[in-house]
């Protein structure tokens, strides 16, 4: 039983036609003489549409505002599976139905308590997975395939931690074999949604935004799958984000060390936690563009062959809207018990740290949520002056190339020139070298980086 995960993110389940491309790629895919197993994002665009109704329900719109709202996405689940001609047994559209009865009720139930619970929030954001999944299953038996819709919450067992749920790894390996492996050794096409799982008691839960990917990989760990696809409407990941380099390429190889630093840092393809349920295993990671099959796409494995990448790093990655806080320390006999006070002033208002540079008396660091950052400032300034600059970016230089050649990181920073840096840092995997300056240079940085190690 060769199994491969093949997982469709919302843009390749859009609407009716983008469905009978997902279909036809799982046909190919079964022609090949694989076993696919489909795990499905909401349509596009559902998942920000439920959370913005959940929202406004949480902020008192009118109840007839609300039933609008689900009304309108109730029509476009019901539209589409009519245009596919999907509920040749009947029970499709009572299973919309009532899955739209159940999201109404959570919506009121918000709406009566004007409080979001982040439990309710979950049994609405996971609506949009349950009702897409339920969809393409139906779409591919209509067209002759023998598929079988999968719960979710069978397959994806978590922690409480709602809506950015923590899987349970041996229990979720143990409910995805048991509930896929014999749908797969009978010839079926299992099609379940991602991002949805429960706890132990069996309460609904999501993994968190983009958590469809992991979805894929936890399922294609736990079956031992022989590859797991992630088709988006990209053709992989690129040498740098086209928005601002013109010249980015798809990078057709990476390793799964490079492929998690890059998602981590902004990529937005591939969901960071994707890669570590396949590095497990040694499951290949493919990204797929659905909208060009044909297209070779970006291959994730652990050890690429280093012939062919004549490059010595596998992409740049970048990120905006960064603030860099630098913290001098004013009282320097404390200097022993200095970074942890640095570090607490960030845990007790719950902000995440990226980059850290430091020097004796000083620390500088970046963040990008600067919501929490006058509490951050006052708690900081007990004990340091504190300097604060927005409008910063990060730019990190990733390959595992870094451990093979030492000078590469003197290039790097010679590469940039005259664009001034305010902090570098090399960590200690070896696989990036991580620059932060200013947004307005950002262009003209990752312009030159990209001219000189991908052009
Ligand atoms: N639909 C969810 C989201 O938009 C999960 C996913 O698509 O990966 O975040
Ligand atoms: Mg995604």
């Amino acid at each position: 039983m060769r199994a491969v995960v093949m997982k469709f993110g919302g843009s390749s389940v859009v609407d009716a036609t983008a469905i009978d491309r997902v279909v036809s790629i799982v046909a190919g895919e079964r022609n090949r003489g694989r076993a696919p197993v489909v795990v499905v994002s909401a349509l596009g665009g559902v998942t920000d549409s439920l959370l913005a109704l959940a929202e406004r329900a949480r902020t008192g719109v009118s109840h007839a505002d609300l039933e609008n709202g689900i009304a309108g996405l109730r029509r476009r689940h019901v539209d589409e599976a009519a245009r596919l001609g999907a509920d040749r047994d009947g029970t499709l559209l009572p299973f919309l139905d009532g899955h739209f009865d159940e999201l109404q009720a959570a919506m009121d139930e918000i709406a009566r308590r004007r409080s979001a619970d982040p439990a309710l929030m979950d049994i609405i954001a996971a609506a949009g997975e349950l009702l897409s999944s339920r969809l393409v299953a139906a779409a591919l038996a209509v067209r002759n395939f023998p598929s079988v819709w999968v719960d979710a919450r069978e397959v994806v067992v978590t922690n409480d931690s709602h809506t950015c749920a923590i899987p349970l790894m041996d229990e979720t390996a143990a409910a995805a074999v048991a509930a896929i492996e014999p749908l797969v050794s009978d010839g079926r096409i299992p099609v379940l949604g991602g991002f949805v799982g429960r706890t132990l008691e069996g309460i609904t839960t999501t993994l968190g935004r983009g958590g469809s990917d992991y979805s894929a990989s936890l399922v294609g760990a736990a079956i031992h799958a022989v590859e797991i696809q992630i088709w988006t409407d990209v053709d992989g990941m690129l040498t740098a984000d086209p928005r601002i380099v013109d010249d980015a390429e798809v990078v057709r190889h990476l390793s799964f060390a490079e492929a998690a630093e890059l998602a981590y840092f902004g990529a937005k393809v591939l969901h960071p936690s994707t890669i570590f349920p396949a590095v497990s295993r040694n499951i290949p990671v493919r990204i797929l563009n659905s909208h060009r099959p044909e297209a070779q796409g970006t291959l994730i494995t652990a050890d690429p062959p280093a012939a062919q990448s004549h490059r010595p790093f596998a992409a740049l990655a970048c990120k905006r809207g960064i603030t860099i806080l630098d913290i001098t320390s004013t009282r320097m006999l404390m200097a022993h018990g200095f970074l942890r006070r640095v570090f607490e002033a960030f845990e007790v208002n719950a902000t995440a740290v990226d980059v850290v540079t430091t020097s004796e008396v000083s620390v500088s660091v970046t963040i990008d949520d600067p919501r929490r950052l006058p509490a951050i400032i006052e708690a900081l300034s007990e004990f340091a002056e504190v300097r604060r600059e927005d409008q910063m970016a990060i730019v990190c230089v990733v390959g595992d190339g870094l451990q093979r050649d030492p000078a590469l990181a003197a290039q790097v920073l010679a590469s940039v020139g005259d664009v001034p840096l305010r902090m570098v840092s090399q960590a200690a995997s070896r696989r990036n070298v991580t620059i932060v300056l200013r947004d307005e240079d950002l262009a003209k940085g990752m312009g030159r980086l990209h001219g000189e190690f991908f052009g």
